[in-house]
């Protein structure tokens, strides 16, 4: 150690050893940058990165070495051997390309085998470059420094290496390129210190030390440039890519329409305000926002001023925004604020702000307008403790505001809003339903009253949920109807019992019912069309069941699409008659083909006067318009005895047959299951299928 401080200290000129030093550090610095990029690149590009880093980790090496042999004083003349001198610059060129290669290699050794490679190739560098320089006197080499300089520079290259790669250590990039210093330095003037030079002529007289210094600094400016070459290229490419970054930062972060953070910004924006308020002990609020009228705007005036309307909101929502608050688009026309707050007031101020802004009328199309909206509030901690939950009940709570006329903003609250979620969830297990075949279809006799004939059977859904047991269509079909799966649903329905009624060796009716929503979305005459073309049913062996409510949701539509599918054959019965509005104007708008007395009525006939009197007027009504009257519910001979002495056509309960899959009524008619008929049918004499 002593022998190499004092070669450096007594037998280099110092100011000139700087200059090797600041070659070297700027060189190994831009060498560490230049690899780290050669490493995440591919293809051509990696191949262009690993080239600048050879050029430069080559340069500066041989440079450091080149400037601090002209500031060595062996104390004799000196040359250079023009032909090694040159080789010894590719061979740190080509070695150190080789080392880094390799270090770029995907497995866990590649680092050090490189790192290696580049040890092997400074001193490969120095070495060669040793035998260029030739010195006028006896010279000597001490082994131990040889072989130590030597494994100094492979041990701090394969460190550096390392380092470098390790993204885990703070500021790996200086680290490894102060090491990388180390590996050039210490190799250097451990190798200088095993030299030993005896003068052979007089000191100083060929030597012009003036040139000599000329010459280094030529080098080193020579050097620096190669360097600020490589260094430049990875500035442009840097600025480049954050640039590249920042905007596809911007992008994946924000709305493209309105610039507002979008949903992912949204989550990371509430995460953090929950994690802030857990540690500070404040409260964060999140606002629901639903556009009420934004459909109508984009319906009536094209997309165009749909977006219009949007951005409108947007800025109007941005510019509200104080300290603490924060608004997104979370996707078509949902919105959502988040609030950091400490007291109700300040809440009750923000959701005032926005609701101005949401409220406020604007020129759309040259017209005005509004959009209104929906706001649904919840509050961390109160309302839940982690942002999902809370994000889902600021919409259970907005969802309550949409369904109230005379409300816009709604707060959660657990009991109300509870039972939404469990209806959601239902409503989430339905749609499988559908797909995993957990829906059925049940049979329910129809008969005529007077001489107890089958005259048809109604389709009745069944739903097996696999936690809950049977679910009541009851439960279950409003569900469907809130959110459209009635629609494949009732499809469903409509064809599973065309085809098995199609199959009935005996020509029974089949009655299904309809929902309103089928009659407001679906084309429904020409789906009944397809699926009796389908299923081979003839259009006069099926009845459609509709209740009132379809008939009051939009009358002209309504009877239209009924006179369209009574063109085909088929007919139709009014449903659950006597409940609702049962007003005379319904029968006389539309030649219904059956009333169906809804069972209510049935319960009730024997003790109640009244419920009788209605039976008896429906009845008259029935035989003056010339419509058959089905009653509902008949579950006792004495009530199937006062229809019959009232004259009613046909009859439907459980007397007469409760509800059952197709294969035990198949059973039934066929008197296989004797037992079953019995039950089943007590009073009537069952026909057998022909
Ligand atoms: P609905 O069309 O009036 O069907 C008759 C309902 O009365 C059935 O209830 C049936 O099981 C029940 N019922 C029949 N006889 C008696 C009786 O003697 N006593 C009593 N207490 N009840 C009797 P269910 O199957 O629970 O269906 C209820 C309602 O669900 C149906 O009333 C109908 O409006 C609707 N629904 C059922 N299946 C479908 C369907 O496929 N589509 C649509 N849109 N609605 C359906
Ligand atoms: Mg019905
Ligand atoms: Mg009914």
């Amino acid at each position: 150690m002593m022998r190499v401080i004092s070669c450096v200290a007594v037998e280099h000129n110092l100011w000139l050893v700087l200059v090797a030093a600041l070659v070297c550090s700027a060189g190994s610095w831009a060498t560490i940058r230049l690899f780290l990029r050669a490493h995440e690149a591919t293809g051509l590009q990696q191949i262009g990165w690993h080239f600048l880093t050879a050029v430069c980790a080559g340069s500066s090496i041989w440079c450091t070495h080149f400037i601090a042999m002209l500031a060595y004083d062996p104390g004799a003349p000196i040359a250079f051997d023009p032909v090694l001198t040159i080789a010894s610059l590719f061979i740190a060129i080509a070695g150190t390309a080789a080392g880094f290669i390799a270090a770029a290699g995907r497995t866990r050794i590649a680092a050090s085998v490189g790192g290696i490679i580049i040890g092997l190739a400074i001193s490969a560098m120095h070495y060669t470059g040793m035998t260029a320089y030739h010195v006028d006197g006896l010279v000597e080499w001490n082994m131990t420094y040889l072989v130590v300089s030597i494994i100094l520079s492979v041990v701090f290259a394969c460190m550096a290496i390392n380092v470098a790669l390790n993204h885990r250590i703070q500021g790996h990039k200086y680290w490894a390129a102060t090491i990388l210093v180390l590996a050039i330095v210490s190799l250097h003037f451990t190798a200088m210190a095993a030299l030993q030079v005896t003068p052979l002529a007089m000191r100083g007289d060929y030597t012009n030390p003036a040139a000599l210094q000329a010459m280094a600094l030529g080098v080193a400016v020579a050097g620096l440039i190669i360097i600020g070459t490589g260094l430049a290229s990875y500035l442009i490419d840097d600025r480049t890519r954050s640039e590249a970054f920042r905007r596809l930062h911007h992008l994946a972060m924000n709305d493209a329409l309105t610039g507002l953070p979008n949903r992912a910004n949204f989550n990371d924006h509430l995460d953090h305000e929950i994690d802030r308020a857990r540690e500070l002990g404040g409260k964060v609020a999140i606002i629901g926002i639903d556009l009420d009228r934004f459909k109508e705007i984009n319906d009536l005036w094209g997309h165009s001023a749909g977006d219009q309307a949007l951005k409108t909101l947007a800025e109007r929502m941005s510019a509200l925004l104080q300290e603490g608050e924060f608004v997104a688009r979370l996707g078509g026309d949902e919105f959502a604020g988040v609030k950091r707050m400490k007291s109700q007031s300040d809440l009750v101020d923000f959701v005032s702000r926005l609701e101005t802004a949401l409220f406020a009328s604007m020129r759309i199309a040259g017209v005005e307008a509004t959009t209104g909206a929906s706001l649904g509030v919840a509050i961390y901690p109160n309302d839940a403790h982690n942002r999902e939950t809370l994000v889902n009940n600021a919409d259970l709570a907005m969802y309550r505001a949409k369904a109230n006329v005379t409300r816009t903003v709604c707060f959660y609250e657990q009991a109300m809003d509870e039972a939404v979620r469990a209806n959601r969830t239902l409503a989430n297990d339905l749609r499988d339903a559908v797909e995993n075949g957990q829906l059925d279809l049940h049979y329910q006799v129809q008969t005529s009253v007077s001489t107890g004939d089958i005259r048809g059977y109604e389709a009745l859904l069944r739903w097996k949920h696999p936690t809950r047991g049977n679910i009541p269509p009851a439960e279950f079909i409003p569900l469907a109807e809130e959110n459209g799966l009635i629609l494949p649903l009732g499809e469903w329905v409509l064809r599973t019992a065309c085809a098995k009624a199609a199959s009935w060796e005996h020509p029974y009716k089949i009655a299904v019912n309809l929902s309103p929503v089928q009659f407001a979305h679906a084309d429904l005459p020409k789906l009944v069309h397809e699926i009796l073309i389908e299923t081979g049913l003839r259009a006069n062996r099926l009845e459609l069941e509709i209740t009132e409510s379809t008939i009051i949701a939009d009358k002209n539509r309504t009877l239209t699409i009924l006179r369209r599918i009574k063109a085909l054959g088929v007919t139709i019965a009014i449903d659950d008659f006597g409940t609702g509005y049962s007003s005379l104007e319904t029968l006389r708008a539309f030649p219904f083909d059956k009333i169906k007395l809804d069972r209510s009525f049935m319960s009730e006939v024997e003790t109640s006067p009244q419920a009788k009197a209605i039976i008896r007027a429906v009845l008259a009504l029935g035989q003056s318009l010339d419509i058959p009257v089905l009653a509902e519910g008949v579950e006792t001979q004495s009530q199937l005895s006062i229809l019959r002495a009232e004259g009613c056509n046909e009859a439907q309960g459980f007397l007469l047959g409760r509800p059952a899959p197709f294969g035990e009524i198949f059973a039934l008619v066929h008197g296989k299951d004797a037992a079953f008929a019995i039950r089943l049918a007590p009073a009537l004499p069952i026909q057998a299928v022909a």
